[in-house]
């Protein structure tokens, strides 16, 4: 798909909304809720995952303006994320050896958590940044003992279990304590169902795809 930046036309006849980044006459804007919370979510994106035009941490970052999303091979950008976050007030979403399910964390470790840092492309690409940065490895990782179905999988793909990174986000924030994410959650289903009505009957396989890589 021929994604473009800012407000500019990516082929004479499509337009980008500025803000949502969809072409103008799928914008979304309408149906994004606002969300505000103290914790940060970093979102550590792959090269590929943050090609697609309609990847999940995007549509979160519209919802949840504590969000940065940062390339993983932009090295500054890495060496100032690790900067500005404080390990001992962050967990990783990853399933290492030693990870703990995040709904079990303790009470008063859970208060503590000031940032959460998801791995966002496909599970081969997550691994991959996860074992080639050493750096990561010094959070503490958590993983989900129970997460949500996903919205969108039930639908599309029902023998896939990921969750989209838009829903692991929201997740984690809830898990943690401080926030209910349920509307965020319903943005997601509305812009997957917005989007699918939109498409011609030809192209909904292959949309299908890309929606559900994020
Ligand atoms: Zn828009």
């Amino acid at each position: 798909m021929n994604s473009g930046r800012d407000g500019v036309a990516t082929s004479k006849k499509r337009v980008v909304c500025p803000r949502c980044h969809y072409p103008e006459k799928q914008c979304i804007c309408h149906l994004v809720v606002s969300i505000s919370g103290d914790t940060t979510v970093w979102i550590i994106q792959d090269k590929l995952e943050a090609k697609h035009a309609k990847n999940s941490a995007r549509l979160f970052k519209l919802c949840y303006a504590n969000t940065n999303v940062v390339a993983f091979s932009d090295s500054s950008a890495m060496q100032c994320f690790y900067e500005q976050v404080d390990v001992d007030a962050a967990v990783l979403l990853y399933p290492s050896d030693t990870a703990t399910a995040i709904e079990v964390l303790d009470e008063d470790k859970a208060k503590q958590i000031r940032h959460v840092i998801l791995l966002d492309g496909t599970w081969p690409k997550a691994k991959k940044m996860f074992l080639t940065d050493n750096r990561l490895k010094r959070f503490k990782t958590v993983n989900f003992a129970a997460p949500p179905m996903s919205h969108y999988e039930i639908r599309k793909s029902p023998n896939a279990k990921a969750l989209s990174t838009l829903e692991a986000a929201a997740y984690c924030l809830e898990a943690l304590g401080s926030l209910q994410m349920s509307n965020v959650r319903n943005f997601f289903s509305e812009v997957i169902e917005l989007q699918w009505q939109l498409q011609p009957d030809s192209h909904k396989h292959r949309t299908s795809k890309e929606i559900k890589s994020g």
